[in-house]
């Protein structure tokens, strides 16, 4: 088989035990890696009911068919288990050395069982596998860790690591890795904490199959060109997803006090052109030639990468306009290996909760002591943090008193950093998204914004699926970054190409979407399993949107109708053939080649 090694790496801790699993051409074209490769192994085999921190759920790091090639941007890889979160499906993807070597190990996936007796960290080097002694580096951070781990096992080699949030099993810990890149805020450090798994180490010697090298090595080539190429790409270069702070502030979408509001007067003190005058270095991913990782000294010196969607949440969304103070939060986070978007939600809510006198902490806006103070004890799971470590939907039903209505999450899944007072189909977007409110899976509000962004009819709904479709099923499945497609023009035109010199596969974006479908209705399966009242109430966006408006800004007065949000939300359901409410049909399943799934399910 061309494109694909055809092996996955099983490890079972409990058993000290590997052994490796070959798949398919018939898997492989179904289900194509990443997302694809991960849900329908966790469909198969994790029971329904399984607790997401007991040894019985899988950890799976999965790469695809373009993954570590010579390509665009395409040292990624998918984290994937069952969330503690949210009790549903959670994946996260990241940039990571650790994808490339996977795949020049010879593996697509990795699926982690079990639970070690102690600490430990796996370690892999082609066909070896062990599983070594940990007990020095628990308790120590991220990047503590991953220096330690490179200074044993050489440079040459892919990490992949939690910190002290994921051994303390708060609920949206990420995987980390390089400093800086996470992946997998539904909690996937989380389950590699309940593993007693501290890290992976992965180091790949071999080459990787695909039909066409001179082909391939020639269109990567081409492509990186044409990237740079592109009219957009100095600026990129210059501020990477930093640029978008400024948009989100002048349309009103800036997440601001706990999403209250769209503008935050104190912008300027965050954005990407403070961001520049403070830049010392820019990192990034593997493969990949326009690095988006912004890195400033923050205010105690020490280095800090920086992105929007961090600053968006531990900036204007906690009320902090100073950007050194923005990086302390951000480099702590990394650090400890919090989550920073989840972590940034949670700050906003407890300031807001104090502000209101429904807690008995005293928090201030805009305070980075105070911010830094919850960080640590979320991490710590010392006094309130401890109920903070299990997100926000958990926290507001403690806190109560009509705090539900403002705590911003959809599924257990704190949002992005996008307010929606003003984008109905962002706000549905965030709603759909198959892990909850993530933004990976369909960033609508630039579309919507520059379209008509206070409709609420079919084309939106039909933009959506289209997004969610390529976002969510194609780049989670290829496992590539999308940021050269959405953010610089690279067109998408290239992909089926580089999926012919790399599997031999003629593709058409007809077959990809159907394939896109296939994961998507898998993981909402998925959910329906866990839950079995799972459907319509659980795609609704926070109330916040719905029953306050915004009260600043050149939108002032602005929130989302219920109403028309529910009849956007039937349409979605009918555009994607899906029932009433919102569960895939028989019909559906069988089209889409999972007739066992309707049967499991009783449909
Ligand atoms: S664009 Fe950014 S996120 Fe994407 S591969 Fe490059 S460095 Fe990583």
């Amino acid at each position: 088989m061309h494109g694909w090694n055809g092996q996955i790496l099983r490890v079972d801790l409990t058993k000290k035990k590997s052994s490796v699993q070959s798949y398919d051409k018939d898997f492989a074209l179904k289900f194509l890696g990443g997302r694809g490769f991960a849900i329908k192994i966790l469909w198969d085999e994790l029971p329904k009911g399984t607790d997401p921190l007991s040894p019985q759920n899988k950890l799976i790091f999965a790469t695809g068919p373009l993954t570590g090639l010579p390509l665009a941007s395409s040292g990624k890889i998918v984290v994937a288990a069952k969330s503690p979160l949210t009790g549903g499906y959670g994946d996260g993807n990241l940039g990571t050395r650790a994808a490339v070597h996977l795949r020049k190990a010879g593996y697509e996936a990795i699926v982690i069982d079990g639970k070690a007796d102690a600490p430990s960290y796996l370690y892999i080097e082609d066909s070896k596998v062990e599983i070594l002694d940990a007990k020095t580096l628990w308790g120590t951070g991220t990047f503590a860790a991953e220096d330690e781990l490179i200074k044993k096992h050489g440079k040459n080699c892919g990490v992949l690591v939690i910190g002290q949030a994921g051994e303390n099993l708060v609920k949206f810990a990420p995987v980390l890795s390089q400093k800086g890149r996470a992946g997998g805020r539904p909690g996937m450090g989380a389950v590699m904490g309940s593993k007693n798994l501290k890290a992976v180490i992965i180091k790949g010697s071999k080459d990787i199959p695909v039909s066409d090298p001179d082909g391939l090595k020639e269109l990567g080539k081409q492509a990186y060109k044409d990237i740079k190429g592109k009219e957009s790409y100095d600026f990129w270069i210059r501020q990477g997803t930093m640029m978008a702070l400024e948009w989100a502030n002048e349309s009103s979408c800036l997440p601001t006090y706990n999403y209250s509001e769209g503008v935050f007067d104190e912008a300027k003190g965050i954005d990407g052109y403070r961001m520049e005058k403070l830049k010392v270095a820019r990192r990034g991913c593997p493969d990949c030639n326009m690095q988006c990782g912004n890195v400033i000294k923050d205010v105690e010196g020490e280095e800090a990468e920086l992105d929007y969607e961090n600053v968006g949440l531990l900036g204007s969304n906690i009320g902090l306009g100073d950007l050194e103070k923005v990086a302390l939060l951000n480099r702590l986070a990394d650090d400890w290996g919090l989550d920073t978007i989840s972590a940034g939600n949670i700050i906003g809510f407890v300031m807001e909760a104090s502000q209101k006198g429904l807690i008995s902490e005293k928090y201030e806006w805009g305070s980075a002591d105070d911010a830094r103070t919850i960080l640590e004890e979320m991490t710590f799971r010392k006094g309130f943090g401890n109920v903070l470590a299990e997100g926000v939907k958990y926290t507001s039903q403690k806190v109560g008193k009509g705090s539900e209505k403002w705590a911003m999450h959809v599924k257990g899944l704190e949002c992005s950093a996008y307010d929606c007072h003003a984008a109905p189909g962002m706000a549905l977007a965030f709603a759909t998204s198959c892990i909850g409110a993530h933004h990976k899976d369909a960033w609508l509000i630039s579309w919507e914004i520059a379209t008509d962004r206070s409709s609420y009819n079919e084309e939106k709904v039909a933009k959506l699926i289209e997004l969610q479709q390529i976002r969510g099923g194609l780049f989670e499945s290829f496992v590539t970054c999308r940021l050269p497609w959405i953010e610089v023009g690279f067109s998408l035109d290239w992909y089926p190409k580089f999926l012919k010199a790399a599997t031999g596969e003629d593709f058409t974006f007809d077959e990809l979407k159907k394939t896109a479908d296939r994961i998507y209705a898998l993981v909402r399966c998925f959910w329906k399993r866990e839950y079995p009242d799972f459907g319509k109430a659980w795609d609704m966006p926070p109330d916040r949107w719905f029953e306050e408006p915004l009260t600043k800004g050149p939108l002032k007065g602005t929130k989302v109708d219920r109403d028309r949000y529910v009849k956007m939300l039937n349409m979605y359901y009918e555009m994607r053939d899906w029932d009433s409410n919102g569960i895939p049909t028989r019909k559906t399943l069988e089209t889409l080649g999972l007739p066992d799934v309707a049967k499991a399910l009783n449909i």
